[in-house]
């Protein structure tokens, strides 16, 4: 697999396969390196099926055995698909299908794909392998990697799940091509967190990195070797995320303490996300969040003032919201924050627990640390 980068994940040799046009390679590998498998289902929305369905159908209709069968399903886009309804449809059509446990599921998509196929697998017939084919720039870097599944109900998101790995995570970066501004924006918000908390050396990359991401993204640049550079540059950024993460997951896979350094900046962004959702996106919810959760390290004197201001750059560098009025004009109130912030899943009893930043690249503790209301009420209304 020479133009592929592979990444191990949970011990597991080359489950994350990184790359430009992967479709044949993605073909190719799964049908050769996972067994005992009769039936393949592809599982994508309406808006993924017109770009790339018929290319990954074609490519693993090629290398099919006479003996095996390609299936596909097509489900309505957006956060609406993690429902029982949706689960429970995608089962009734594998039952239908007389699919059994010799089936792989393949999620073509962003995380709303990923967390729902996986959630499926997980459960049908006591489990059945999956595949990620993770489309948008935040699964990428996070979503497809660690095995949470997950869909919603009306108490709130990702109620109901279970952790189920994935046997491969394919990233074909050519995808990222037709993922709309808005989306790109929203999977930046994770990198220059997972930077922010991990490598000086890279976070200082990114501030350096935007036009080679962007040419990278549109394919086009004013000279080929400019265009290849930049390709490259996103490359190794999104193979360091990956890989960062798929580290962490392996140390603590079921988030008893490293795991939760992922969540910089998701204190205060899940709560921020709770009132502004869905005219917000995550990614911009969190980046409010990162700011705020900087401030606080600052506050409380654990990080330098420039770590903040580097923070607050390269989020607005990258197209993300620095103010809570970049684009909503909707007043966030105090006390509706703090009372979200009570009934986060993370929280240890009453207590919040922050990442708290020692400065870019590196974080105070490794692992969340207990702050007090006072402190977080301090620095959200100076
Ligand atoms: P998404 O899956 O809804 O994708 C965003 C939109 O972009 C969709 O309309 C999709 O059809 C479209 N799209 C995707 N790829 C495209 C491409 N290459 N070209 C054109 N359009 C494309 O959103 P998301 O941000 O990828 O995922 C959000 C979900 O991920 C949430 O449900 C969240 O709870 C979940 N999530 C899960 C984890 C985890 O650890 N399991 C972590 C973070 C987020
Ligand atoms: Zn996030």
């Amino acid at each position: 697999i020479s133009n592929v980068t592979a990444i191990p994940l949970l011990n597991v040799p080359n489950v994350i396969q990184i790359g430009y046009h992967l479709m044949d390679h993605i073909a190719a590998d799964l049908t050769r390196n996972i067994n005992n498998v009769s039936n393949y289902v592809i599982i994508t929305d309406t808006q993924l099926a017109p770009l790339y369905l018929d290319s990954l159908y074609q490519s693993i209709q090629s290398h099919l055995k006479s003996s095996q069968r390609l299936l596909t399903r097509i489900l309505p886009c957006g956060e609406q698909s993690k429902s029982r309804a949706v689960k429970a449809s995608i089962e009734d059509f594998l039952l239908d299908q007389k699919c059994t446990r010799d089936t792989c599921l393949i999620a073509l998509g962003g995380g709303v794909m990923g967390d729902l196929v996986g959630f499926v697998a997980s459960t049908f017939m006591r489990g059945v392998p999956f595949v990620q084919i993770p489309t948008t720039l935040l699964a990428m870097v996070d979503s497809s990697i660690g095995g949470k599944t997950a869909i919603d109900t009306s108490h709130g998101k990702n109620l109901i799940g279970t952790f189920w790995q994935p046997v491969r995570i394919y990233m074909n970066l050519s995808v990222l091509e037709t993922l709309p501004k808005r989306e790109m924006a929203n999977g930046m918000a994770e990198v220059i967190k997972t930077f922010a908390i991990s490598s000086e050396a890279e976070f200082a990359k990114l501030e350096r990195g935007k036009s080679q991401i962007e040419s990278a993204i549109l394919g086009s640049s004013d000279t080929a070797t400019n265009l290849d550079a930049g390709k490259a540059f996103l490359l190794n950024v999104i193979s360091a995320c990956a890989a960062f993460k798929a580290n962490v997951v392996t140390q603590d896979e079921k988030e008893g303490g490293l795991r939760g350094l992922l969540n910089f900046g998701h204190t205060l962004g899940h709560a921020y996300e709770a009132h502004l959702s869905p005219e917000w996106l995550h990614g911009e919810c969190v980046s409010l969040g990162l700011i705020h959760e900087a401030e606080l390290s600052y506050y409380l004197g654990h990080c330098p003032f420039s770590a903040i201001e580097r923070l607050k750059s390269c989020l607005q560098l990258y197209d993300l919201p620095i103010h809570f009025d970049d684009y909503s004009n909707k007043v966030l109130k105090l006390s509706p924050v703090m009372d979200t912030m009570k009934v986060d899943k993370k929280n240890k009893g009453l207590q919040k627990r922050v990442v708290l930043l020692k400065d870019i690249g590196s974080t105070l503790e490794n692992k969340p640390t207990n702050v007090d209301d006072v402190a977080i009420e301090q620095v959200l209304t100076k």
